[in-house]
């Protein structure tokens, strides 16, 4: 069986999958992992596979050890790269800019390029970098994908990705909307004209990826014309930990009326704010919870994040003109039947009816929870990116092999 490698690597974790890309979105991976805790006193490496669960515990003090530790823990069981058909290895990459629309083989010059986009993803990028560099070496006889998060949003017009400040400032900076999420709201998206039973490029539609980050992307015809993250992740909806939009001016005051450092802020409003920011808890079941305990927080937080969340879903309405559907992913899009429900309640002038007893079945597969009679279509389809950087990086690997 052919199989891709999944890379995710952020500054103190590799996210790892094998991935069989013929598989459905819903299927187990063939197996599944996470080194943890680089550059700490004591790091973990996890790895599910066979139904079983392995973990071994020991300082991981760069990406290069905690990929070997991987490597070896999969080949102790079973899996070991080298052992398998590994045929492409995909690598979840934040900021492309915009130089990359599309994933890329990424050879030294690829590489020099995601490099130069440092600036715009400080945090990120070269985190992916670093993951990158040491696959390279530990597997170089295999073709390395470079799938990029704003790849998708490339199609977006000016008056979308554009933001109103000084153009000058804008273009040495690169300050535009750049979006984030793009593989999951192409691969979403990707499945509702067949739900529809509509030629793809006829299709208008909302995308809603909901999980501890969460953005909305209105398409038309396959292609991205607005979302709602922007330069960075930050921005748009109410998330699990961020902000989203707030009024940029609050940053100015925190730092001067407030005494705080541009650390201090960068940290309340990505880690800090949000849902937990009102209730304390970011995680949707815990809030979930609160709210059954009629925890006062917790509903405003709800009430904050829905009122974001619908703010969206009707400027995208408009920005689109005629909407097919509505689509709900990720953990809380595809699990929180009471968003789904509350983000499109009383509707109906505008064509949008929830079917309750539908919505509220639990399943795990693509499904429609709209009434018949309803215009729009309101989908829940489950996301996976790393299936889908698997199938990039395989069908890429392919085609230059
Ligand atoms: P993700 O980033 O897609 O993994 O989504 C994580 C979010 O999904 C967290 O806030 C979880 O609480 C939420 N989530 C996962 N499962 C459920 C569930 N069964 N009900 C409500 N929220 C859920």
């Amino acid at each position: 069986m052919a199989l891709a490698l999944v890379l995710n690597s952020g500054s103190s974790s590799i996210k790892f999958q094998l991935v069989d890309p013929k598989k459905h979105a819903t299927d187990e991976p063939f197996a599944v992992g996470l080194v943890e805790q680089i550059g700490e006193e004591e790091g973990t490496v996890t790895l599910t596979y066979d139904g079983e669960k392995h973990q071994v515990h020991a300082p991981i003090p760069d990406h290069m050890v905690g990929l070997d530790m991987a490597f070896k823990l999969m080949h102790d069981k079973g899996c070991g790269p080298e052992d398998l058909d590994i045929t492409a290895v995909g690598h979840r990459v934040v900021h492309g800019g915009i130089l990359f629309s599309q994933p890329e083989i990424i050879t030294d010059e690829i590489l020099g390029m995601v490099k130069d986009l440092i600036p715009l993803a400080p945090l990120h990028n070269p985190a992916n970098i670093s993951g990158i560099e040491v696959a390279r070496q530990m597997l170089p006889d295999v073709p390395h994908v470079a799938v990029f998060d704003t790849g998708f949003f490339h199609s977006m017009p000016p008056a979308a990705a554009l933001y109103a400040i000084n153009a000058e400032v804008a273009a040495t900076h690169g300050i535009r909307r750049y979006g984030f999420h793009g593989t999951s709201h192409e691969y979403v998206s990707q499945h509702v004209p067949e739900m529809l039973g509509k030629p793809a490029e006829m299709v208008n539609q909302i995308t809603l990826h909901l999980g501890n980050g969460a953005s909305a992307t209105a398409i038309r015809g396959g292609k991205a014309v607005d979302t709602s993250m922007g330069m960075t992740p930050l921005a748009g909806l109410a998330m699990g930990t961020r902000s989203g939009d707030i009024d940029p001016g609050i940053v100015f005051h925190l730092h001067r009326s407030a005494g705080m450092s541009i650390d201090q802020i960068d940290h309340l409003l990505n880690r800090d704010s949000g849902v937990k920011g009102i209730s304390g808890v970011n995680d949707f079941r815990q809030l979930s919870k609160l709210i059954e305990e009629d925890d006062q927080d917790a509903w405003l937080a709800y009430n904050v994040y829905i009122h974001q969340l619908r703010r969206y879903i009707g400027s995208y309405m408009f920005a689109l003109g005629r909407v097919d559907a509505i689509t709900f992913t990720a953990g809380v899009g595809e699990n929180a039947a009471n968003v789904r429900e509350d983000a499109l309640a009383d509707l109906e002038y505008y064509g949008i009816k929830i079917d309750k007893d539908k919505n509220n079945r639990r399943d795990k597969g693509a499904r429609e929870i709209s009434t018949d009679d309803s215009q729009v279509k309101v989908f829940v389809i489950p996301t996976n990116e790393e299936l889908a950087i698997a199938r990039y990086a395989v069908t890429l690997a392919a085609a230059n092999s």
